[in-house]
């Protein structure tokens, strides 16, 4: 395991506000990656992501932004038609020019994916138990099916579940249980990063709160690195260091959970805080407010910037100019014409 703590001699921070810099490199590192479809469908458009180890970095955006995309390309789990380019560096090594036995490894070890709704993601004719114990016998060519077993057990206790349930078949299993074991298996191999898509998405809303604070107490304990990827803006809040907002294959905004979240630069950003405002929250007490229409296909992408026609601020420039992340404040950068002029208010156009 990498050390992400070594420093190399009194330099100074490269900029201020920015993290000191480190020996190692970051535990992920994605360069402007895309992602097309059957070469027509950019899904995902030139984004870049950082995560150190025991950072949890949250991915927002609305149901075709590209979010689960960019997940399964972080471990070239998209099919054969989708065509990736840019950098995917896994402590510091390309996952998109690993040879397949390099990548074998890196999946489950390296970095492991919790999916939305574990029903389809477990097998429902084998007993869970056997199911976590799998990428453990893969891995681990010395262990015993045996030692297997019986880190099952321990990763289910891991988990909140008894490690008798071991035994059971995903349909006896409730939904927030067979999220509980989605999530040991995640754990299986001891993973340096673990990216959830949406893992409490499918769940009631106490289990929910239960799965998230099981996910946060897991990454705390084990100082690994967390994407969590949520529609949920006041979700990722909660849970997250730092947040990327997603929008049609594209970063349109990023900088720390807390600010994107009560203060966001990007009028998209904006509309998806108020959209999901947190309980109890006083500085989030607005009635939630629904952005109207939908994500463009990305097979036909407005021109200009591509939330301008659900804008409501928008600008008749923005029908035509594209905008780059840019700097917003605070460690904060969006995509919008607007970041620096004086009080972009959204109201204006809404009200
Ligand atoms: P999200 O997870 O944010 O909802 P997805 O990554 O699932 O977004 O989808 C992004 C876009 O890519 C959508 O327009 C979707 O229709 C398209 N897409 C997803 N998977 C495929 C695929 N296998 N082939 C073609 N298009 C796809
Ligand atoms: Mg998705």
């Amino acid at each position: 395991m990498t050390a992400t703590t070594t420093t190399t001699g009194p330099e100074p921070s490269a900029s201020p506000g920015l993290p000191e810099p480190v020996g190692d490199p970051p535990l992920l590192e994605v360069r402007n990656l895309t992602v097309t479809y059957g070469g027509t469908v950019p899904a995902v458009r030139g984004v870049d992501l950082r995560v150190e180890a025991g950072q949890k970095l949250g991915i927002a955006g609305e149901s075709g932004c590209g979010k689960s995309t960019l997940a399964l390309a972080l471990l070239r789990l998209l099919p054969a038609t989708a065509k990736l380019t840019g950098e995917i560096l896994l402590d510091g090594e390309d996952v998109l020019t690993m040879k397949w036995g390099r990548l074998r490894a890196v999946r489950w070890a390296g970095a492991s994916i919790v999916f939305q709704g574990a029903m389809h993601s477990l097998n429902a004719v084998h007993r869970v138990g056997d199911q976590i114990a799998e990428p453990i016998l893969l891995h681990n060519t010395k262990t015993t099916p045996a030692a297997a077993r019986k880190r099952a057990g321990e990763l289910l206790e891991q988990v909140g579940l008894p490690a008798a349930r071991a035994q059971a078949y995903p349909h006896e299993l409730s939904g927030g249980q067979r999220q509980r074991v989605m999530i040991a298996m995640a754990l299986a191999c001891d993973p340096r990063l673990i990216i959830a898509d949406e893992p409490t998405t499918a769940l009631d809303v106490m289990i929910q709160a239960q799965i998230l604070r099981l996910i946060e107490q897991l990454v705390a304990d084990q100082d690994v690195g967390l994407i969590m990827i949520s529609h949920d803006l006041a979700v990722l809040a909660d849970t997250c260091d730092r947040l990327s907002v997603m929008y049609a294959g594209r970063v349109v905004e990023e900088g720390p959970a807390r600010q994107v979240y009560a203060e966001a630069r990007h009028p998209y950003g904006r509309a998806l805080s108020a959209a999901f405002p947190r309980i109890g929250d006083p500085a989030s007490r607005r009635a939630p407010r629904g952005l109207p229409g939908d994500p463009p296909d990305p097979a036909a992408l407005p021109g200009g910037c591509t939330f301008h026609p659900r804008c409501p601020v928008a600008l008749d420039s923005c029908a035509t100019e594209d905008q780059e992340l840019r700097e917003a404040g605070g460690e904060r950068r969006a995509a919008c014409v607007l970041v620096n002029a004086p009080a972009a208010d959204d109201s204006r156009s809404t009200a």
